[in-house]
């Protein structure tokens, strides 16, 4: 099998980079996608992330080492092995991040991709549905529409922060994301928009595009300092694939790092343990793991919730027929509805917390809502300073790596997120709210407002991740990164990582929009660097 250019993971960002270079037929260009095409129906539900999450169908169902700032726990770490990667099963919450996170990852020395650089990618990704603004995009292939599902305690929720103090967005994605609103999705016609729905669909009958699924791309192909192409596991047998020009790992901030390690690129001491050669020495690879870490503080309260509709026969039948029918309803509900970004210090320069407020509560996905009506103020640091680190397991391909994500290791990290906490509180004290609440379930009442140490206790015993793993393969010039600002891995030719992974920094909010938007910036580099 041969080609001119070879993709890794069918994810987000691999998805746009098909769609792009197989844009020019000159280009031969394969996809390689350890996951299934995208045809369980659960994936185009937007509710139906309860389905695919944890499900083997979609999801890696990879689980993190116990975390010691999580008291030893734990955590369940979702990744989509699907068509469309974790953009099938994610929670449709489109949030590009602040114009000063791109800024600082120039600042950083990547040039290239301040907000002036890539804003107009992300308008050229888009086809927002909404209201009109220079910052924002239409006719492009990911549709993004405003919320269109409404729950009283929510709309209340975000009352009472403008009550509090806090101001009101129209639009977080434009040039200020500060202020309380509510979120927008990527979803069409009350169908989910993932990358596969929206760049690969409609481009798989070119001639020039190979999509091959249910292959696990072990190692790269590595010759004379180069990338040739890739190995992979397909219909039982070991395959190569090869590349006249260029392979790009697209695989996620796991997915990647892995395959470099697996072959040979990465931290050469952890290599040779697992008795790799080490081909070339890269001790970035793997390190400067980052994600979001949210607190879930959640109410019982006396308006009805999704909590309560979903018990109730007549309820769920009206649900089905709505979508059935309209499309529209809780079943066309992304993940949260009510968004907030706001500063803990008001001198600060721009929001550290998010807030994800959602109609309905649960201890954990896998064990279904709570059987009380309830909502979810969901708080979490916008840029947490700790840092993990992933490793292999072995040298076997098919293990799943260790992944170490070192939550609430800074003092900077625990108090934001304690502030955030408290924050999240006050609103509740405030109308309209505060009249539906009946009760703080959890933390509760037993946890005083001022007692710091507790309610970090309380968020170290219950916190989980919101799916936002990065910067595992970081781009920069400095020793521990792995890419280039052209996305280049150091010290070897003709290779590229465009994913999640390759973030200096984590973005300001939730990372399918910058994935995205990464995979528009890699097309043209690729592009341009074939003439
Ligand atoms: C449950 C969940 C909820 C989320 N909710 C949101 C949300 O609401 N909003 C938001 O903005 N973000 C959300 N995210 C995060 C967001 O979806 C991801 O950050 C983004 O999709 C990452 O894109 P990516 O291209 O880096 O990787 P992915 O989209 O994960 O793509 C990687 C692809 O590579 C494939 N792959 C990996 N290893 C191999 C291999 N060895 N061989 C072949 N293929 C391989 C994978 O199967 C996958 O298809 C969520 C994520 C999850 C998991």
């Amino acid at each position: 099998m041969k080609f001119d250019f070879v993709i890794v993971g069918a994810g987000s960002a691999g998805c746009v980079i098909a769609n792009r270079l197989s844009a020019n037929p000159a280009n031969k260009v394969a996809l390689i996608e350890a996951g299934g095409r995208d045809r369980y129906p659960w994936i185009h539900i937007p509710v139906g992330y309860f389905k695919t999450m944890g499900n083997p169908r979609t999801d890696w169902c990879y689980k993190t080492e116990p975390d010691p700032g999580l008291n030893g726990r734990a955590l369940n770490w979702p990744r989509g092995k699907v068509l469309g990667g974790s953009s099938s099963i994610n929670g449709l919450l489109y949030v590009r991040g602040q114009p000063q996170d791109f800024d600082h990852w120039r600042q950083l020395g990547n040039d290239g991709w301040g907000w002036d650089d890539v804003m107009p990618l992300f308008r050229r990704a888009e086809n927002w549905e909404g209201r009109s603004l220079p910052e924002r995009g239409t006719g492009g292939p990911l549709n993004v529409s405003e919320n269109k599902v409404n729950r009283q305690v929510v709309d209340a929720w975000l009352q009472a922060a403008v009550a509090a103090g806090y101001r009101w967005t129209d639009d977080y994605n434009a040039e200020d994301q500060e202020g309380i609103g509510y979120f927008q999705m990527t979803m069409k016609n009350g169908r989910r928009c993932s990358a596969a729905a929206a760049y690969l669909k409609p481009v798989l009958s070119r001639p020039n595009l190979t999509v091959i699924v249910n292959a696990h791309t072990e190692t790269l192909l590595l010759e004379d300092g180069e990338a040739k192409g890739v190995r992979i596991r397909h219909e039982g047998m070991v395959k190569e694939v090869r590349a006249s020009r260029e392979v790009v790992l697209s695989a996620g901030a796991i997915g990647s790092p892995q395959i470099l390690m697996l072959s040979g690129i990465g931290p050469g001491d952890d290599l040779r343990e697992h008795g790799i050669e080490v081909r070339t020495n890269l001790p970035g690879v793997g390190q400067n793991l980052q994600d979001h870490l949210q607190a879930r503080p959640v109410y019982k309260c006396r308006a009805s919730t999704i909590n309560s509709e979903i018990r109730n026969v007549f309820k769920l039948a009206g649900m089905a027929f709505e979508y059935a029918f309209h499309r529209s309803g809780p079943m066309a509900m992304a993940a949260s509805l009510g968004t907030g970004f706001i500063k803990t210090e008001p001198t600060m320069e721009t929001p550290d917390i998010q807030f994800h407020i959602q109609p309905f509560s649960a201890d954990s996905p896998a064990e279904g809502s709570h059987r009380f009506s309830a909502f979810t103020a969901s708080v979490l640091q916008l840029r947490p300073e700790s840092k993990g680190e992933l490793k292999l397991r072995s040298s076997n391909p098919m293990d799943h790596p260790r992944i170490f994500p070192n939550y609430l290791a800074t003092k900077t990290d625990c108090d934001t997120l304690v502030n955030g906490i408290k924050i999240t509180r006050r609103i509740c004290g405030y109308d309209p709210v505060r009249s539906l609440i009946t009760d703080e379930f959890s933390p509760g009442q037993a946890i005083n407002g001022d007692n710091d140490a507790a309610i970090l206790e309380w968020a170290r015993n219950t916190s989980t991740t919101i799916y936002h793993p990065s910067g595992t393969c970081k781009m920069g010039k400095d020793p521990m990164a792995v890419v280039d600002p052209r996305l280049r891995v150091h010290g070897v030719g003709r290779l590229r990582v465009a994913d999640a992974s390759i973030m200096p920094t984590i973005t300001s909010g939730n990372t399918n929009a910058p994935a995205i938007m990464i995979g528009e910036k890699v097309s043209d580099m690729l592009m341009e660097d074939a003439g």
